[in-house]
């Protein structure tokens, strides 16, 4: 068995032995909200925004971004699940800063194996053959996160199957602190109306 896989499987069998009554959680979220946040393995949406088992709807992807599949899991959250606010969460020093999608096609292009990532950003050190199936894809990389923030609030705003009453709020979580600090024009642009 894998080192990760055996790991896993032990923290499991540790927390089902302390499971407590949380088998008995409703399904909607009890604090009625739901956070959009970035895969990035340094952040721990439980623990800075203070959730416990049963509390709010978390959705992660590589960025934080509101990708039409982000969008349909915040239409699930509210529409079935009756959440009422929502956080749209990027960080600092995020991996989508430091490639484009011509990068991310060019290195896929070249090579399936991880790429390396130096000063000069990403290059590849693996054997190919790659794969162009990478041009089909928006990679939605983030030059500057505070556009980036905004522009997801945006458009979750804008999306005709989000109910104008929801207040979305923007902010980005700083990976040296651990503070979230708000980016006003994603929350103006968030305003329930
Ligand atoms: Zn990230």
């Amino acid at each position: 068995m894998s080192k990760v896989l055996e790991e896993v499987l032990a923290a499991n069998a540790r927390y089902a032995n302390s499971f407590g009554d949380k088998g008995n959680l409703p399904m909607p979220p009890g604090r009625r909200f739901a956070v959009l946040t970035c895969m990035d393995a340094r952040l721990d949406p439980a623990k800075y925004v203070g959730l416990a088992e049963g509390d709010a709807h978390v959705i992660r992807n590589a960025g934080g971004r509101a990708s039409d599949d982000a969008i349909r899991s915040l239409v699930i959250s509210y529409k079935l699940l009756g959440t009422r606010e929502w956080f749209v969460i990027h960080h600092t020093n995020c991996g989508m800063e430091f490639f484009t999608d011509d990068v991310m096609r060019g290195l896929l292009a070249n090579s399936l194996e991880t790429a390396a990532l130096d000063t000069n950003g990403f290059h590849d050190i693996g054997k190919g053959p790659g794969s162009t199936d990478g041009e089909f894809i928006d990679w939605l990389t983030i030059k500057d996160q505070a556009s980036s923030v905004a522009a997801d609030v945006r458009r979750i705003r804008s999306h005709p199957l989000v109910p104008k009453g929801i207040p979305i709020y923007g902010y980005i979580y700083d990976v040296t602190t651990g503070k979230l600090v708000e980016v006003p024009e994603a929350t103006e642009a968030g305003r329930a109306k």
